[in-house]
This record gives structure tokens, sequence and C-alpha cells, in this order.
């Protein structure tokens, strides 16, 4: 349920380590127009309880293709309490916001280890979801009939490969959505590692020490029950090593599961999307969430985020769902309309904004964007493809 307070107060209250690890101001309001819709009963109790956030309810509910997600509500149970190492609801803090409604649409799948919840949204793709860390960070497990592919491998805190060995025995490789420290955590638990050849992502491959990455995983940035083995003074990036290397339209065939490699720079210079063209499906890692979008990193690019918000708005009529990296695994693709015309109206200077601790932030219908203040390239635009 929102919390009727402004970003930019909740953006004043934001502790800065690594820039992307930033995303405390996390995404409270952001979770009305997506997975919802599929369930009218749910919306229509949803937007009850939104109309105080001063948002419009939900449209009317589209069909469900057929590649529709596996939503199974009066199967589901709701995302488990939280555990005894958890503080108390306190509507301070980032985690009053869980658990969120829009996980209950989808078949749970328990696994051994709760750090992890894992959901399957459509047949044989899997959400590996890490809501005790206040990224939220969503990892997806697709398998095909030969092998399976793991896009992003989280935070690197708990055993992400026995989860993912619990739900396939087919070989796994990993491709991350790009090189932050929640997408690349569990690299290192994986012998196969493919991605694109950028120097953004071959510097973060050499991993982090615990230094640089201890705030992240402590104090009020977790609030569930460490993973089993969880050694906070251990906890570091721990460096990869890619086995292949992809180009931006290439094809990963999974067997009888096809995704397209898509370069979408902007929130960092090595961004990717993955797309799904059979079932409609478009994996948009931290390119588009519902929540705020990071255009303000110091890595990023406001220029290449237009660009690729333009390139993704062309891709709208051949998608009917995005599955996003954090929060909330499903949203309409519609909303790639929507950011593309956000970053036009930004660029245009029509959009009104808030300013923040760390530039601007942009509010729009179920997202916003942080750029810096004026929206500019923090970096020299990277690109050795
Ligand atoms: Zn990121």
């Amino acid at each position: 349920m929102c919390v009727p307070q402004s970003l930019s107060a909740m953006l004043g209250a934001i502790p800065v380590g690594e820039r992307c690890g930033t995303q405390i101001m996390n995404r409270y309001c952001f979770m009305p127009f997506s997975p919802v819709a599929l369930l009218p009963a749910v919306a229509l109790l949803l937007a009850a309880l939104l109309s105080g956030c001063g948002q419009a309810p939900p449209p009317p509910a589209p069909q469900p293709p057929s590649t529709a997600p596996a939503s199974t509500p009066q199967a589901v149970s709701s995302p488990a309490a939280p555990e005894s190492a958890a503080p108390a609801a306190d509507s301070d803090k980032w985690w009053s916001a869980l658990p969120r409604a829009a996980w209950s649409d989808f078949r749970k799948i328990d696994t051994l280890n709760p750090w992890f919840e894992v959901y399957e949204i459509v047949e044989g793709v899997f959400a590996i979801y890490e809501p005790g860390q206040y990224e939220e960070v969503i990892s997806y497990l697709i398998v095909g009939s030969r092998s399976a592919l793991l896009f992003d491998s989280g935070l690197g805190m708990g055993d992400i490969q026995s989860v993912v060995k619990q739900l396939t025995s087919k070989r796994v490789s990993v491709l991350n959505s790009h090189a932050h420290y929640d997408h690349v955590g569990g690299n290192y638990q994986f012998d196969t590692i493919v991605g694109m050849k950028h120097p953004f992502a071959l510097a973060r491959s050499k991993g982090a020490p615990n230094s640089e990455r201890v705030e992240f995983v402590s104090g009020d940035w977790v609030w569930k029950k460490l993973p089993p083995n969880f050694v906070l003074s251990d906890y570091r990036t721990r460096p990869w090593e890619y086995s292949r290397w992809l180009r931006p339209g290439e094809f990963i065939d999974l067997g009888g599961v096809s995704l397209e490699v898509i370069h979408a720079p902007g929130h960092s210079p090595d961004s990717i999307v993955l797309l799904d063209r059979k079932r409609r499906l478009l994996f948009t890692g931290d390119t588009f969430y519902l929540a705020p979008l990071y255009a303000q990193l110091e890595e990023s690019s406001f220029t290449d985020y237009m660009a690729t918000a333009a390139k993704l708005a062309a891709l709208a009529g051949e998608v009917d769902y995005l599955l996003m990296a954090h929060n909330t695994p499903l949203a309409e693709s519609r909303y790639l309309l929507d950011l593309d015309q956000a970053f036009q109206a930004i660029a245009l200077e029509r959009a009104r904004f808030s300013l923040t601790d760390e530039g601007r932030e942009y509010p729009f219908k179920g997202f916003s964007i942080l750029t810096a203040d004026p929206p500019e390239d923090n970096a020299p635009i990277i690109d050795a493809l």
C-alpha cells in the first residue's frame, strides 16, 4: 500500500553508498498498474487502496495472451511473513512495503533456502526474488528443452546455485543484465558466464572488496534472517571470468526458447534486455521497472537511456509483458511507450520534477526517472561493441 510520502522526502532520507546501491528509495508507491491487470478482482481492490495516492485506477484488464503468466492466485499463499530477525513492521522502513501483493499472482515454489523466494512467472520462467535486502532484486531462470539461462545472479549473499539446481537439471549459463553488484553477486557460483564485451562489465568482473560492499548487506539494508553460512565480514563481489562473448542482436537458443540480446545502454553502459519474441516477453533488467529509474549514476547516460527508450518503444507491439529486475516481476508492455514519452518530455523540458540530493526526480505514472541536475551524461559514452 502506498506510503503518503513524497518521493523527494524519501530521497532525502536515503543513505548514499555505492551509487547503484542507492536503490533504497524503494518503490513504495509504484505497483498499481502491472500484473494486477490480469486479475480484475485484485485490480479493483488495489484501485480502491491506491485512490488515496492520487493515482488513477488500473486500466481495464486485457485478455491475457496464450503465453500469459502462470497466474494461479487461488493456489498460492501469501509470501512468508517476516522472519524472526526482522524488525517489526515499521512504516519508516523500506520493508514496510512487503510482502508485495503482485507476487501472489504467481505460483510460489518452496525452496530449501528461505533467503530466496521463487515464483513461476510463465512456464519455464522462474523469478528468483531476494526480498530480504532493499534492492529486492529479481533474477530469472529461463529453461529451454536443452539448456537454461540465468539472467542475473542476484546479490551473492545466498546459495543461488542450489536454488537453480532445484529448478532444473539442465546445463545453466549465466548472463547479466548489467554488472551492478546486485545482479552479478552469484556469478562466482557458476562455471559458465556469457556476456557482452564492454569495458564497464570487464572492470566490474574483477570484483569489489568487503569494504565497498558491506554497507549494502547490513543495518537497515537488510531485514530478513541472513542466509545460512553468510559471513558479513567476508561479503564482497567475487570476481568472475567470462566463458564466451555475445554480440548485440545475437540469439541465445535454449531449445524451444530463443532469446535475442538487445543492447540497452543508459542506466549503465553495458545494460542489455532480452527479447523472447515467441512468447512476447521482454526481460528489462534495470532499464525498466515500476519504481524510480536510475539515469543519474556516474556511469549512466541520459542520452543513451533516451535512445534506448525509443528503441524499446518500437518493440511495444511485439511484446505483451515486461519482466523486471526489482520489486515486482511483471508489467504490461505499454510502459515501453510511456518510458519513451517520459524521456522525450524531459528532453523537451516539458516534464515537472523535484530536486533531490542527487539531482532531479521526474514523476510519471507508475515510475519516475532520476537524473542529474540538469539531465546530462555523467560520463563519456563508452561503446566498445
Ligand atoms: Zn543497476
